[in-house]
């Protein structure tokens, strides 16, 4: 018990950066040291994205530019280092959302299958493969490193409706240089699981 809380002590849910913020488009820069302050970076990510909910979250989301991301699926948590993706030719249909854009699912076209191959928090190389949910979310995560968004994604019809309801959004526009994104209070079910 004392061991949960000491860890608990030192977990922190960070506010979530939201579009218009330029850190998410920027790309992230690789993770050279596998220390404790990597290790706090995969705990408050973890717990960021449970207290959101979310299914997934990059670490530039909550304004670190590092490769690094968690999810959350099936009941099982994971998290990978420095991403590289191998995909699948078959597509999966869907719909998609993302904690840096609250309230908003589209239809995002994805493969079907994704392996990912990249290092634990302790600096062991690990694969993950996925399909349907999880290679969503691999391939939205290592997108979030790679400075692109779930509406790159979308076809060019999806991706005009998306922008006219961004730009309605009540939360749209208050992202500021630096990165002080206010936190906007959304429905917990806002994306219905599907936010990562
Ligand atoms: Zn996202």
């Amino acid at each position: 018990l004392s061991r949960s809380l000491k860890y608990h002590k030192h977990m922190a849910i960070q506010p979530i950066r939201l579009f218009g913020d330029p850190v998410l488009v920027t790309p992230a820069s690789e993770v050279v040291n596998f220390d404790k302050e990597l290790r706090q970076l995969v705990a408050d990510l973890t717990q960021t994205m449970q207290a959101a909910p979310g299914a997934g979250l990059a670490a530039p989301q909550i304004g670190v530019p590092l490769r690094v991301f968690v999810w959350d699926i099936n009941d099982e948590l994971g998290h990978l280092i420095n991403p590289s993706l191998d995909l699948s030719a078959e597509m999966q249909d869907g719909e998609e959302g993302c904690l840096s854009f609250p309230n908003l699912v589209y239809e995002t076209p994805r493969s079907f299958k994704a392996v990912a191959k990249g290092f634990n928090m302790h600096g062991e190389p690990v694969v993950i493969e996925g399909t349907e949910l999880l290679a969503r979310c691999l391939q939205h995560e290592t997108d979030h490193l790679n400075g692109v968004l779930f509406i790159d994604r979308m076809n060019s019809e999806q991706r005009k409706i998306a922008m006219k309801e961004i730009r309605e959004s009540e939360w749209f526009g208050v992202a500021t240089e630096g990165g002080k994104s206010p936190i906007v209070k959304v429905s917990p079910h806002s994306t219905f699981g599907l936010g990562l």
